[in-house]
Order: C-alpha cells, then structure tokens, then sequence
C-alpha cells in the first residue's frame, strides 16, 4: 500500500485542486434545490415575474459554476490517474528490467505484463472514481441530511423514508459485496492464467503444430478462456442487476414522499418545500450509492494494488555494493579468476561446487562437459546474471560484487546460450551494445563472426530486416549475428555460450581463426559440445555433473581426464586423437 501511495505524492497539487473543485460543485449543488423553492414559491406561486427572474438568474449562475466545477475535476482527476498510471508503469518496467533470475523465477512473464497494464488499469479507475467521489459524497450526504430536515415542513415520517432507503441502499451493497467480491480476487488471476496461456501456445506455435496438438491446445485455452468469462459475466450481471434495484428505490422514495405530503398540502409554499426535500432526499442516497460504489471497485483494487507492489517492492538481489554506483568507465586487463566458487538455484543443491580456475588476458579458456554440467551456471557469474553462494569470481583480482554493474557489463562480451535478437534491422542489431556504431565496428565485427557473407548476399545488406525474436534468420545466422554483438563492444572480455554449436564445422575453425587474430590480448572464454572446437584452446576446464574433473591442454587431459577421453572418443576417429 505505502509503495503506491507514493505515487501520489508527487501530484498532490493537482489532488488538492481537484478537491476544491469538488466542494465548490457539492456546495453549488446543494443550493439549487432552495433556490427552485423559493422560485416556485414567491416567483410562480406569487406570480411575481421579477421574483421568478431573480431566482432564475442565480439558477442559472449556481448551476454553471458547479457545471465548470465539474469539468475541472474530471479534467485534475483523469490527468492525476492516468500519470500515477504512467509512473507505476514506467517504475515497473524499470525494477523488472533489474530483475536477477532469481526474481524474475518469482513471477510469471505473462503476469508481469497483466500487472503493468490490467492491474494498472483497475488502480486508474479507482483513482478516478476516489478522486470524484471522497469528498463530493459526504458533503451531499450530510448537508442533504440537513437541507432536507429544513424543508420537510415538521413531517416527521418522511424522515424515516430516508431512513429505509438507505438501509436498502446499504444491504443491497452488502449482499453485493458478498457474492462479487471474492468474484473479482479470483478474476485477476484467471487473466493471467489466460495471457499465459496465449503467451505460451504464441510462442510454441511450430511444437503445437508439429506435435498435432492444436486441438488440445485449442482445449487448454477454452478452458481458461471459459473461467474468465464465466466469472466476468457473473460480476457484470450481478452489478447490472444492481443498477435497476437502485432506480427502483430511488423512485420509491419519491413516491413515498409524495404520497405522504400529499394529503398536508394547504398551499403553493409547501409544494415547493416539498419538491426541494424530494432532491435533497435524492442526494443523500445518491450518496450513499456512490460510497458503495467505492465499495464495489475499492477490492478488485486492492487485489490489482498489491500485485503491483509485489513487483515494485521486490528486493533486487544484484545491485550495486554501497559506493559503487557511479560508473567509472573502467577497463580491465581481463583476468577472471573463479575461487571455490558454488551456486544453487534453490531447494539446496549445488549446480555448480567448489569452482576453481583461472581465465587469463590473451588466452583461450574453454568450458566443455555433458549437457547440465553447468557450463552457463558458470558463465553466468561473470557478468553477475547471478551471484555467487559461495567464493568468488574476481576480475584483475577485484570482486565482481565490487564493480560497478554497467562498468563490469561494459567490459564483457557476451553471447548468452539462448541468443534474442531484437525486431530491427542487423545493423541496429550488431551495434546494440554501442552508443553510437560506427559503420567500420559493425563491419568489422560482422567479418570476424563470419556473417559478412549472408548479410552481403542480402540486397538490404546491413539494413536487412529482423523480426521479433530473430525469426526471420536461421539458427545459424542468429549465432552469428549474436557473436558480432558482442564483438562489436570490443571489450577486454569475451564470453561464447555454446555460440558455435549451430555452426558448420569450417565456419566454426575460420571464426576462431579470425578470433585469435583480431582479439589477441583478450580474454576468450568459450563453453562448447564440440572437442574440435577447443581443440587449440590454452587452458581446458572439464567439468561433470557441477564439479571440475580436469583442467589443462587437450593433450594432457586426453591422457589424464577419464570423463575427457570419454568425450573426445565419442567425437573424434582415433587418428584424430593421436592415440
Ligand atoms: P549446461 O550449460 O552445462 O548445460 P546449466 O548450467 O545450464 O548446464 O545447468 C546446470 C544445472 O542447473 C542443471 O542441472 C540445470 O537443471 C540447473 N538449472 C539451470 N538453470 C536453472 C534455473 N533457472 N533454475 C533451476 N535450475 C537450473
Ligand atoms: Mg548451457
């Protein structure tokens, strides 16, 4: 809650504003009714045209100062809700973006999103309606109360007309509540549960349809799709219900109190008494209508309130160390060392244990191990996408915790296992990570990944287009264009996940070729499937099942690592492995 009130800190002119307004239209409101009586009583009852003109007049005055009145707080208040809207949503995406993995396991992407627009929307909605209502509401409510006491002309009985209608009011909002409240909690999460759903089956489009299982699929949709509505037809119609009951006490009202003053009329003044006790009768339960109306929406909000504060008020694991968040623009020489270093994604066990070794400036370091061996758990620590749960990943002898997060992701480059381009052309692509790319670093990182050639072969070349996703490339090109991002930072550090594995073999020996030409001083850190591909590399880490089970050159470890010969043999001809 104290998270979003914040949010409105920032506009509490314009709250303020909107709240004079308000009283100026509740207050104009609630003379109008005495004005009519005095016209009807001393204008036409008197048939007195000056009276009827002079009233009139100030009518018409009163009623357009509230109508302006009016105006004005829609206008504050629309604007209040749709920039605390804005903020909420910007200050979202701006915490998710920081979000380690172990934050962003928290929730699902298809939440996220309905949490930064649905769940936005419901908190705009009850900003709007809090805005026009809090205090229009108790102003009508009570000066009505005692405007209606000065005219009801000593019937006590009509008191009590007032009386009954608001219990009814009250009970219909009770019974309402009730029964549509926990309707509403539930609600939001059958919206995610839908997006999820669309999200999944969107993106798994190919599966589904290489799989057959479109009519399963449709199913699982249906199924979520029907809850949601069925929930949200039943909210609707309760509420619709609602509406009509409303009118229908609303006009009781008038007829009971028209019956009951009908039989004490003697003359004209009554009457007109007796129109102004109807109004101002009106707008008390008008306001209590409008309270409870605050009541309806007041818990759906309040579900959507707290889903975005769970978001905003998420501790953020990886952040800057205390005097750390000036970046320096720092380069380092490169040196990564890992020592005793362990992580777990939870439940208690270790991916990876007691990691040791050393990756130095001007050296190829290479990764290699079965699949889940925990190659990308390690690689990962470096650019601190985790952090470490025990040891540490220094670089050049400095904590990685202590680095400046921008200053120690500016020193890496990174080609992550799961490679996203971005919708785009190739070359906004390839010069991501720069400020302004140069069309000689694109080149040039484009010729060492060996993608010259396919985006040559393109008549848009370098403006090629890229979908979402990358989709419109192959498998191949993606790693490709991926590795020339990374190239193009030109930092001290090189990191390749697994970069090669969609690589035909030749491509695979020129672009490590171009590699140790171009980046001789840097620090390469490759993970790999293929032996061949770290055949040359200076230093061989051999991991199994998250421990180190070798380091050293292919020749050494083919003759000492058991786990390395295994694979090597599984790969090369015994020729190739000189044995
Ligand atoms: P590799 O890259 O060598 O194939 P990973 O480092 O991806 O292996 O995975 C190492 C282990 O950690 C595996 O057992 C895997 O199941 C687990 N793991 C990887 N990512 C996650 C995650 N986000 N949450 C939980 N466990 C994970
Ligand atoms: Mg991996």
């Amino acid at each position: 809650m104290k998270t979003i009130i914040k949010y409105y800190r920032k506009y509490a002119l314009a709250i303020i504003s909107s709240l004079l307004f308000l009283t100026g239209e509740a207050i104009c409101e609630l003379q109008l009714p005495g004005y009519m009586s005095n016209l009807v009583t001393y204008g036409i009852g008197a048939a007195d045209m000056g009276q009827i003109w002079h009233y009139g007049w100030q009518m018409i005055v009163i009623a357009l100062i509230a109508c302006v009145c009016a105006v004005m707080v829609g206008f504050f208040s629309s604007q209040i809700a749709a920039k605390v809207s804005r903020d909420l949503r910007n200050d979202i995406f701006k915490q998710v973006m920081n979000f380690a993995n172990e934050e962003y396991n928290k929730f699902s992407v298809s939440s996220l999103i309905t949490r930064s627009t649905n769940d936005i929307t419901q908190i705009q909605n009850l900003t709007i309606l809090f805005l026009r209502l809090i205090m229009f509401a108790p102003i009508m409510g009570i000066g009505g109360a005692i405007k209606a006491v000065q005219y009801s002309s000593g019937i006590s009985s009509l008191a009590y007309v007032i009386v009954a209608a608001i219990a009814i009011v009250i009970l219909l909002i009770i019974i309402a509540l009730t029964v549509v409240q926990p309707k509403f909690i539930k609600m939001q999460k059958q919206i995610d549960n839908v997006n999820q759903i669309a999200n999944d089956e969107l993106s798994g489009m190919l599966v589904i349809r290489a799989f057959n299982t479109q009519s399963h699929e449709e199913k699982r949709f249906d199924n979520a799709n029907k809850d949601l509505t069925s929930t949200s037809l039943f909210t609707s119609r309760m509420m619709a219900i609602l509406m009509p009951i409303m009118t229908i006490v609303m006009n009781g009202v008038m007829l009971a109190i028209v019956w009951l003053v009908a039989y004490k009329v003697e003359d004209i003044s009554q009457v007109a008494n007796m129109m102004a006790f109807m109004q101002y009768a009106l707008q008390v339960i008008m306001s209590f209508m409008m309270i409870s109306m605050i009541f309806i929406i007041l818990p759906r909000a309040i579900v959507s309130i707290k889903r975005v504060s769970e978001v905003l008020s998420m501790n953020i694991s990886i952040k800057n160390a205390e005097g750390k968040e000036e970046p320096t623009g720092v380069r380092f020489k490169g040196d990564v060392r890992f020592e005793n270093v362990s992580y777990g994604y939870g439940g208690g066990v270790n991916a990876v244990e007691n990691i040791t070794f050393e990756a130095k400036s001007g050296q190829v370091t290479a990764l290699i191990g079965s699949t889940g061996s925990g190659k990308s758990t390690i690689v990962n620590l470096i650019p601190r996408l985790m952090d470490a749960t025990q040891g540490k990943v220094t670089i050049d002898g400095v904590d990685v915790r202590d680095i400046n997060l921008k200053d120690l992701r500016n020193n890496i480059g990174f080609v992550p296992q799961k490679n996203t381009l971005f919708s785009g052309t190739v070359a906004s692509n390839i010069g991501y990570g720069l400020d302004e790319p140069t069309d000689e670093a694109l080149d040039k990182s484009a010729r060492i990944a060996q993608a010259s050639e396919f985006i040559n072969s393109s008549p848009d070349g370098m403006q090629r287009e890229i979908a979402q996703g990358g989709s419109n490339v192959s498998g191949g090109q993606k790693q490709r264009l991926a590795i020339a991002r990374a190239l193009s930072k030109n930092s001290p550090i090189y990191v390749f996940d697994d970069s090669f594995s969609a690589l035909d073999f030749k491509t695979d020996a020129k672009l490590r070729m171009a590699l140790s030409e171009e980046m001789s001083d840097a620090t390469v850190i490759i993970v790999a499937q293929r032996v061949g591909t770290i055949k040359n590399a200076d230093s061989i880490v051999v991991l199994d099942d998250g421990k180190i089970v070798g380091i050293g050159k292919h020749e050494d470890l083919l003759k000492n690592c058991p786990t390395y010969l295994d694979i090597a043999k599984s790969q090369l001809s015994e020729e190739e492995l000189g044995l």
